[in-house]
């Protein structure tokens, strides 16, 4: 495996300030829900410009959250992409939904806009061409499904989905937008901020996303209902806010700790200089790509006013195996991820779904062809060289 790697894969970025002010909460006692938390929270609405933002233990919590607000229950369809770490699919399964795949814009490696429209106008008609939009196993007609009530766009490697047509669909229908932006914090879509443009959306704050709180995540949402029911289904389902939530609820415990608040605050006020700093080190990554034969940078659209760099990924362009690109990067001490490996060729998807290679081709090329290669804000300029030095290396001796 990969062992003794001179360049990390990913390293998050905290400072003294923030390690003392995690040590001032645990020497304070309070170490869960306290000031902290709500300080986090406050600060977090204020930057995404939404009304509420409800910490939670981590992106996938808060996803898990969100798709028990939008109503999903046993048998309900959501749209989503299979281009996606996995966790955005596991959300729907978690609450007995059912997950429509749709292809992907083979640029941006995003949910493709015009298939969410083609599947919701298919499934809403209920005409016999519906079927063929459900995961495969399910397609015969003994099999029992309920209304489509959500569409789940993802934010893939921090560049925003083309929402437009999305939310456009979602209004067409009444569906109800979970934005999975867990990649994408401070992505802009035509000037607006990611997670303020669908019914509710999701960060994280794993330590390899831009900002980390170890674990941890924050849902954003303007609905204050939906706020309120987070707030109770993540503290065990605690019945303390208005009347309409006081039928008795599964809740669970998604709370967010002091320790991680904290941290998540300090990373916070330094948002914008992280973020622009995976900017800075993408942007040496292209300068030096170009002069490397074989291997493209991601393409930033034109949509993107604000690209928000999660990985860095390239794509093998001239069918250079990508296994054998790794290998070769790793005897040089160079680590790197095939990102993503598609949620519906996972063995557990394939299992429970009848999923198949072929089934998706664009993002099976996409992810065919997509390498990740070491990235953070912390990276240096020599550590850039030194990877597409070893790139360099590796695809001059695989393109004879
Ligand atoms: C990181 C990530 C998540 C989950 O976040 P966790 O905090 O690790 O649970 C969900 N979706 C996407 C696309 C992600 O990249």
């Amino acid at each position: 495996m990969v062992q003794n790697m001179r360049i990390p894969m990913s390293a998050p970025y905290i400072t003294e300030e923030e390690i003392s002010a995690v040590g001032d909460v645990l020497r304070s006692g309070r170490l869960s829900l306290g000031p902290k938390l709500s300080d986090f929270e406050a600060a977090f609405s204020a930057y995404m410009g939404t009304k509420h933002a409800v910490g939670v233990s981590s992106g996938t919590a808060g996803l898990h959250l969100a798709m028990i607000a939008a109503g999903i229950n046993e048998g309900d369809l959501v749209i989503t992409t299979p281009f996606s770490f996995v966790a955005s699919a596991n959300v729907i399964l978690y609450e007995g939904g059912i997950p429509i795949f749709v292809d992907v814009d083979p640029e941006t490696g995003n949910i493709d806009p015009a298939l969410v429209a083609a599947a919701a106008e298919d499934l809403r008609s209920g005409a016999p061409q519906a079927r063929h939009w459900l995961p495969p196993s399910l397609r015969d007609a003994s099999t029992h499904y309920r209304r489509l009530k959500a569409v789940l766009p993802v934010h893939v490697f921090g560049q925003p989905v083309n929402m437009d047509p999305i939310l456009e669909t979602a209004r067409q229908y009444d569906l109800r937008v979970v934005e999975d932006a867990c990649e994408a914090i401070g992505a802009e879509y035509k000037g607006n901020k990611v997670g303020s443009l669908g019914d509710v959306a999701v960060f994280a704050f794993y330590p390899n996303k831009q900002m980390t709180t170890g674990e941890g995540g924050m849902i954003v949402t303007d609905r204050s209902d939906w706020a309120a029911l987070f707030r109770s289904l993540l503290n065990q389902g605690r019945d303390i806010f208005s009347a309409w939530l006081e039928h008795d609820r599964l809740g669970y415990n998604y709370r967010l700790d002091e320790m991680s608040a904290v941290l998540g605050l300090g990373q916070l006020s330094r948002i914008d200089d992280l973020i622009r700093r995976r900017a800075r080190v993408a942007e040496w990554y292209n300068e030096r790509l170009g002069h490397i034969a074989g291997v493209a940078s991601w393409p930033v659209v034109e949509t993107t006013t604000h690209m928000s760099w999660f990985v860095y990924v390239v794509r093998i362009t001239n069918g250079v195996d990508r296994a054998t690109v790794m290998a070769s990067l790793e005897k040089a001490g160079i680590p790197s991820r095939p990102y993503f490996n598609p949620i519906h060729v996972q063995p557990f998807y394939r299992q429970r779904f009848g999923f198949q290679v072929g089934d998706f081709p664009r993002t099976e090329a996409l992810a065919r062809s997509s390498l990740a290669l070491p990235f953070s804000s912390i990276m240096t300029e020599e550590q850039v060289d030194e990877v597409c030095d070893g790139l360099a290396k590796a695809m001059r001796s695989l393109v004879k």
